[in-house]
């Protein structure tokens, strides 16, 4: 992974002249590229673990599982969101860790944590460090330094049951790790975020994150059957079973705990047979309301695929000058527009299943399209989608090159709130752009949906103002984050709370929710080590 932004170097995309005037045109570019520092250039405050801590650690985790160079604390010095991407990019990450600590296993932990405590050490626990809400940014909080917790040698699967379909890994997992291991078993665990290629299934569960195929596997939470934590003061452990009534869901507590709470050492994941048939396409309407009023009939009618996403008319306008040749030559603007849908919105549906299963659901769902007024434009769109699924992130790296603010915010709620709150957060993004003196692009798709309502997620895109990026992006963020809760959404679908959310998690929550979930910590985590600064901190 790239520290100053997604991927490797050789999956890059670039921007071609068509794609940059096309940007030009709609919100400018920098007046010249800024490509990143060099490494070399990143500063970091000097690292300061007591030297008697340090050793201690090393004989815990032996010399190699204690790393403090400068390559190992840039990469673990930020995240993956907007505001990570562009301080480091700058070479000014706000902190980095004193120290990165390497556990291999379960056992570990405790005494590792204990370490901590006695020493008022930070924890920070990384998985795959995609956080783009500040999940693992390296906070100290009250303490004296602060390491990260890196869980990328905690990566074994550790067995599978074939006949209940559950698999048990340890937290440091890669979800492409775990992909391969189950589809050579003729299994799959059907999480895909766009992140996917890095996530951990530590993090992923920390997070209560969403791949793009929820609609139809569920969202993490759903997946989590049993799971193991680590904590300064305790340990939890929860055996997998399908469901019970053994009082409130411990394990949804510590689904989402977001590493405030302890360590997801280990998990239980439910897995399905890997989908003996798979059909991606897509289908046009001539506007946002006459999508949403099909996505909803499908949930009604439990006929829905198992992704489902309506662009809004920008959306859909934008992905066709943007996401590169794929789906514009798939689609073809000429076709669409001479069926009278040329400014309408773009539906990706996916179906996964056996023959019959996506026989039937693809049936009712095309007849439902077209009696909401829908156009089916075949699979070449499908297709364009799935293989570009993952593209995102790369091209967002060329577009901060070019100077171009790209952010991503997400949340959800019931269907008879959908529509006004899409028009007003909208609206929000673009006043608080335009007061910034820097109009932009904003854009939405739905997707994720629930039988009671959907996730909507925003996109936008702006001129970056030079040498204010951080103050350009807050205004935005705050200005759209109110207008989701005053609109009855929630202030994350997917994204988790990390520092950014965590202002707003007591309108939400109400201070006795907050204080319930404080309280919880106080029992695990007395000296409040666990990733300060995030989910529960003060606002
Ligand atoms: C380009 C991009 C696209 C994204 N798309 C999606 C998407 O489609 N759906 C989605 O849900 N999210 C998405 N995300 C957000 C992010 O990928 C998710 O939050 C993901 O679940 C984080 O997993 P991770 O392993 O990278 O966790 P990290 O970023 O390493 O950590 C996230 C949080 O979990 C904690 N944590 C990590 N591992 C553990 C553990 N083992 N025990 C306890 N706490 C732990 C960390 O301390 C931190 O608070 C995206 C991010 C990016 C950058």
């Amino acid at each position: 992974m790239r520290w100053w932004g997604w991927g490797e170097a050789a999956h890059a995309p670039g921007l071609d002249a068509r794609e940059l005037r096309f940007l030009e045109r709609t919100v400018g570019l920098g007046a010249r590229p800024r490509p990143p520092v060099a490494l070399a250039r990143v500063r970091l405050p000097a690292a300061r673990l007591p030297a008697s801590l340090l050793e201690r650690l090393r004989a815990l985790l032996g010399a190699e599982g204690v790393r403090d160079d400068h390559g190992e604390r840039v990469l673990h010095a930020a995240g993956k969101g907007y505001g990570d991407l562009v301080r480091m990019r700058a070479g000014e990450p706000q902190g980095a860790p004193d120290a990165v600590l390497y556990p291999r296993e379960h056992a570990q932990l405790r005494p590792l944590l204990e370490l901590c405590a006695r020493a008022s050490v930070a924890v920070v626990p990384f998985g795959g460090g995609t956080s783009v809400v500040g999940g693992v940014a390296p906070l100290r909080g009250e303490h004296s330094a602060v390491v990260v917790l890196e869980m990328g040698r905690m990566g074994a699967v550790l067995g599978l049951d074939r006949q209940s379909l559950t698999v048990s890994v340890q937290g440091g997992l890669r979800a492409p790790a775990l992909e391969r291991h189950l589809a050579a078993r003729g299994l799959t665990l059907g999480h895909f975020p766009q992140s996917f290629e890095y996530v951990s299934l530590g993090g992923c569960a920390a997070t209560r994150s969403a791949g793009q195929a929820s609609t139809g596997y569920g969202a993490i939470e759903k997946m989590v059957l049993g799971l193991r934590l680590a904590a300064p003061a305790s340990e939890i452990e929860l055996a997998p079973v399908p469901a019970s009534a053994a009082g409130p869901s411990l394990r949804q507590l510590l689904v989402g705990s977001e590493g405030t709470l302890g360590v997801i050492s280990e998990l239980s994941l439910r897995v399905r047979r890997a989908p003996a048939e798979r059909v991606y396409e897509g289908a046009f309407f001539d506007g946002f309301a006459a999508g949403v009023a099909w996505l909803r009939e499908l949930a009604c009618e439990h006929a829905l695929p198992d992704v489902a996403r309506l662009s809004d008319e920008r959306e859909t306008r934008t992905s066709l000058a943007l996401a590169g040749g794929g789906l514009k030559g798939a689609l073809g603007r000429a076709y669409v527009g001479a069926r009278g849908y040329g400014g309408g919105c773009l539906a990706i549906l996916g179906f996964e299943g056996t023959r019959e299963d996506v026989a039937c659901r693809r049936a009712r769902a095309l007849a439902l399209a077209r009696a909401h007024g829908g156009l089916a434009v075949g699979r070449s769109p499908g297709r364009a989608w799935l293989r570009g699924r993952f593209a995102a992130p790369y091209l967002r790296d060329e577009l901060l090159t070019h100077g171009v603010m790209v952010e991503t915010l997400e949340t959800a709620a019931q269907w008879a709130s959908l529509q006004p709150l899409h028009r007003q957060v909208s609206a929000a993004i673009e006043r608080a752009l335009a007061a910034g003196g820097t109009p932009g692009v904003v854009m939405c798709h739905v997707s994720h949906i629930y039988e009671t309502g959907a996730s909507l997620y925003f996109t936008f895109l702006a001129r970056q103002r030079a040498g204010e990026e951080i103050a350009q992006w807050r205004a935005v963020k705050d200005a759209a984050s109110e207008a989701i809760l005053a609109g009855g959404g929630t202030i994350t679908h997917h994204h988790a709370v990390g520092v950014d959310h965590a202002r707003w998690l007591e309108r939400e929550l109400g201070a006795g929710g907050l204080a319930a979930l404080r309280a919880l910590k106080s029992e695990l985590d007395p000296a409040g080590i666990m990733n300060p600064g995030k989910l529960l901190a003060a606002a």
